[in-house]
């Protein structure tokens, strides 16, 4: 890989530092905030990050939120004791300030039958690991990459035995995500938007993986703006090269160091 300036591709980058009364930060966490660990359980998250986010939600205004396919209690039992807003099971649950009511879809969970289907795929494939959530089920192949066509299409031979619309299946990073149509993370955040202390502020959210197009896509009609992770994504502007980076940019924000990551901008090119 070559760093030569040339390389340099300016997006549409907004002029002037941020300012922390009009924004709000919004996190996917898993490939974004943390690396992603060889299962979901494995994840751990760093005390001093932790630290930097209860910091920068106090300097938000509490305008700082997680956007995960986790769900919520999974979110709070991973960055304990800190409490943010937060939108879980990929839209399926949200919580809109710290301390505030869980709000749940009005979109009924996977149906039991087809989530037990599911699951019995991981049970006679080694290596897949089947992760049950109330509204979705995932399969994880990281421990066996070999299985992702085999996995991919008994998924879709066990979901074709249920009307069309009932499911969709996300492709994350060695992951499907089988959960039902009717939420994902940009509806949430639409919704998370409408009210304090989101509301009137420009999101910036940052997000790693396909998962995430449902939530850049929506940033515009807020005046947003989104940073993928890792790689280019439909509807980011930019990019940071690795959760590394991001937590490096969100260190500097929490110290008043108010600027958009830079990197975000050299397009094709991880650096910084
Ligand atoms: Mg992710």
């Amino acid at each position: 890989m070559t760093l030569e300036r040339r390389t340099y591709e300016p997006g549409p980058r907004p002029v002037g530092p941020l300012d922390p009364s009009s924004i709000a930060v919004l996190l996917d966490v898993d490939g974004t905030l943390i690396e992603i660990a060889p299962t979901p359980q494995e994840v751990r998250v760093p005390p001093a990050l932790k630290h930097t986010l209860s910091r920068l939600r106090d300097r938000l205004s509490g305008a700082l939120g997680l956007v995960s396919g986790r769900p919520l209690s999974d979110l709070d039992r991973l960055f304990d004791p800190l409490r943010l807003a937060c939108i879980g099971g990929h839209g399926a649950e949200s919580r809109l300030t710290p301390n505030g009511l869980v709000v749940r879809s009005r979109t009924p969970p996977l149906d039991p039958e087809l989530k037990r289907r599911l699951i019995a795929i991981a049970g006679d494939t080694p290596g897949v690991i089947a992760e049950e959530k109330d509204y979705s089920v995932a399969l994880h192949y990281r421990l066996a990459p070999e299985a992702e066509r085999t996995v991919r299409e008994r998924i879709a031979r066990v979901c074709a035995d249920w009307p069309e619309k009932t499911a969709e299946v996300l492709p994350g990073k060695a992951v499907f995500e089988i959960k039902p149509r009717g939420f994902n993370k940009g509806v949430a955040i639409r919704e998370l938007m409408r009210h304090p202390p989101f509301k009137g502020r420009r999101p910036i959210f940052v997000g790693d993986d396909v998962t995430d197009e449902s939530a850049f896509a929506v940033l515009p009609e807020f005046g947003g703006m989104g940073f993928s992770v890792g790689r280019e994504l439909a509807g980011a502007q930019g990019f940071f090269a690795t959760p590394r980076e991001v937590r490096r940019w969100l260190y500097d924000l929490m110290q008043g160091r108010d600027a958009l990551p830079q990197a975000g901008y050299l397009r094709g090119r991880g650096i910084m």
